[in-house]
């Protein structure tokens, strides 16, 4: 374990690089940190946690500044903060935790099974419901979650937790109906809710054309990596928002095409182990 003394010590830097396997290991060992802090920041990149990470890496900065400085009852109390504050994070962020290691679990797919036939029944539902709104001009907004939580915007909306049909989703949208307002938001593959209110997008670079329902859709996408679609009750156009980026005017193939995209990896059968371990490249 390192201590922060050994840091002034000479010896210490000289034993870092006593033989060639000493060297190679440490090599080893930084790639590894290096590419799990850039994988982790590029996760949490453009969302709020972000913020957060950024406070507690500045709180820890400061931990061993106290520390090298012998500052020892700032230290000792930034110390304590910390040990709890461990433990309070945990509590706090426990749907995003386990969220995430849901997440992980599902990229690096060694031991998960081959058949995906839940992500196979909400992309038949989806298309199937947007084959019948689209040409309609039957507006609907729909937001699925995915690694990051959404239950602040399901708090907004009306409950409930039903099974994913196109049926559903069809009948939601309905014109004039109790439930047709504002956005569907599908939670671990039911629809959580309908009804529910979205943060609108403040960027100042998006056409007049997209009215709320647009926004609200690339808002959500701003603030979460939920993949939102929306079918435009003026024109029937198909759209999508998801990490960042929104495509408008999709064709019922390519709106297929995202929803593969994005939730089914592809040719999982037919990938090496070696594939599995990098993750999908496919579900950024
Ligand atoms: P369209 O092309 O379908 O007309 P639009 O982008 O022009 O979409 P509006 O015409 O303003 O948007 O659509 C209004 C509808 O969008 C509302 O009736 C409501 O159902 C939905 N909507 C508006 N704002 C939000 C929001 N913040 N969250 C969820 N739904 C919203
Ligand atoms: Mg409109």
């Amino acid at each position: 374990m390192l201590n922060f003394s050994q840091l002034l010590d000479v010896n210490y830097w000289s034993s870092l690089s006593a033989s060639p396997w000493t060297v190679l290991i440490h090599l080893v060992d930084i790639t590894i940190v290096s590419y799990l802090i850039y994988r982790f920041s590029k996760a949490l990149a453009g969302t709020k946690i972000m913020t957060l990470v950024r406070g507690v890496f500045l709180f820890l900065f400061f931990q061993i500044l106290a520390t090298l400085l012998g500052l020892q009852t700032i230290s000792w109390l930034m110390n304590q903060v910390i040990t709890y504050g461990v433990i309070a994070g945990v509590v706090i962020f426990a749907p995003e935790i386990r969220a995430s290691l849901e997440k992980l679990g599902r990229t690096t797919q060694l031991f998960a099974r081959v058949e995906l036939s839940s992500e196979e029944a909400l992309i038949q539902a989806f298309v199937k419901a947007t084959a019948y709104l689209a040409p309609r001009k039957i507006g609907a907004l729909v937001a699925v979650e995915r690694a990051q939580t959404l239950r602040e915007y399901c708090s907004t909306g009306i409950s409930l937790d039903a099974d994913i049909s196109s049926e559903l989703l069809i009948n939601i949208f309905i014109p004039n109906t109790p439930l047709h307002d504002g956005a569907v938001i599908i939670q671990e593959n039911k629809i959580a809710v309908s009804c529910a209110y979205l943060p609108l997008t403040e960027s100042a670079g998006i056409s007049k054309e997209f009215g709320t329902r647009h926004r609200a859709a690339i808002g959500l996408a701003e603030v979460s990596d939920a993949f939102v679609f929306i079918v435009s009750e003026e024109t029937g156009s198909i759209s999508v928002a998801y990490n960042g980026s929104f495509k408008h005017g999709l064709s019922l193939d390519e709106f297929e095409h995202e929803l593969r995209t994005i939730f089914v990896p592809e040719n999982v059968k037919k990938k090496s182990w070696l594939e599995r371990l990098g993750g999908r490249k496919n579900a950024r």
